[in-house]
């Protein structure tokens, strides 16, 4: 696809090119729309195999930051950053200080934050050449790790879905299936056992689960076993497209409501979620935590702000639940179409201003 074609298609604002040939730096950040705010997303640093792939990622994924802030409230647009190599390899300060001056040129409209292959150390080399750089630790004056903000928030969602399926936002003996127990997951698990609901969990790493396990008296299953789990609610907080064509007709659960990105491999699983009964609250409304967080940077980062601005989540949920209800279609649809609504309500503010003195 040429480039133009591949910008046209999803009618993103900006996509810019950055070459740096001394560090290897070949970058592409796309801009999807500014029609909220600035245009947040992270950077991701991955070996794609042709600049066509990643020139798609970039576009998608920054697509994809435009929706997930918008179904969120906030005001922010949608971008991202693709960097092309190994990290392993290619990660350097030159490289990232190029990086930074490159986000900078563009004055703001984009944003920058961590993502795959990318630390927090290098936020702070990138910080190092422009301001529009967020998700720093605390000691930088960032917001830190955005993990325990995210798990807050798929509860709050958690409690939405409860309040639509049962009637009540209380989750105490609720039965929670949780596939990864990594940042997000175990700090869920926490959470949902001061809820008073019963978990068990899986992860390919044992001593990610027995430590769960230990802490919380989560039940353990095989990774391969989640699946199958008889629960109220099946939460993906692992890798992307956990619900495939292999697992949709395994679940035994009532609702999917996670933290994982991506959740559904294609389109069609949220279809067939649906005809099977089981409720699904869209991965990018359930996984904003992370982003609210971050967007309280930007007015000077207070925890019991933006824990304020996340229990939103709830709400949101809510919302999306709703409009999927009241119009016949899928929640995933929906919270697309939320989101979209709201980009063209407060993109299209064109103020109509009046002389001052003679009246018309
Ligand atoms: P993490 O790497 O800390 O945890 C992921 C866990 O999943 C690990 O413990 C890993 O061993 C486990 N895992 C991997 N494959 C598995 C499998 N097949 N079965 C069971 N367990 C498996 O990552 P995280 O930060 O906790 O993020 C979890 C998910 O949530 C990711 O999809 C991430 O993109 C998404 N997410 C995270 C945040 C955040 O704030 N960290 C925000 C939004 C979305």
């Amino acid at each position: 696809m040429g480039v133009f074609e591949a910008i046209a298609s999803d009618t993103h604002e900006e996509v810019l090119y950055g070459h740096d040939p001394v560090s290897g730096l070949k970058a592409i950040i796309a801009i999807h729309s500014t029609a909220l705010g600035p245009a947040l997303g992270g950077t991701r640093f991955f070996p794609y195999r042709t600049e066509d792939e990643a020139l798609r990622d970039v576009l998608r994924l920054a697509k994809g930051m435009s929706y997930k802030s918008a179904a969120a409230g906030l005001d922010l647009g949608g971008g991202k950053a693709v960097i092309i190599g190994d990290p392993a390899e290619l990660r350097s300060e030159r490289l990232f200080r190029s990086f930074g001056r490159l986000v900078d040129s563009l004055g703001g409209r984009y944003v920058t934050a961590e993502d795959v292959g990318t630390t927090t150390a290098d936020m702070i080399t990138i910080a190092t050449e422009t301001t529009h750089v967020t998700g720093l630790p605390e000691a930088h004056g960032g917001s830190g790790d955005p993990s325990p903000a995210t798990a807050r928030g798929v509860l709050a969602a958690m409690r939405a879905v409860s309040e639509h399926l049962w009637d009540t936002d209380d989750l105490s003996d609720r039965t929670v299936a949780v596939q990864g127990v990594g940042k997000v997951g175990a700090s869920l698990v926490e959470r949902l056992t001061k809820a008073g609901a019963k978990t068990v969990v899986a992860d390919v790493s044992t001593d990610a689960v027995n430590a769960v396990a230990a802490a919380h008296g989560s039940v353990v299953v095989e990774p391969d076993q989640i699946f199958d789990v008889d629960c109220d609610i099946f939460a993906p907080c692992a890798m992307g497209g956990a619900i495939n064509e292999t697992t949709v007709g395994r679940l035994n659960c009532t609702a999917v409501v996670g933290s994982a990105n991506n959740q559904l491999e294609t389109e069609s699983q949220a279809n067939e979620l649906a005809a099977r009964g089981i409720l699904y609250a869209p991965d990018f409304v359930a996984n904003a935590g992370g982003i609210i967080n971050i967007a309280n940077e930007f007015t000077g980062y207070d925890w019991r702000k933006a824990a304020v601005a996340i229990d939103r989540i709830h709400g949101n949920t809510a919302r999306v639940l709703a409009t999927a209800k009241e119009r016949g279609i899928n929640p995933n649809v929906a919270a697309v179409e939320v989101a979209k609504e709201r980009i063209a309500a407060i993109g299209s503010i064109s103020l109509k201003r009046r002389g001052h003195g003679a009246q018309r």
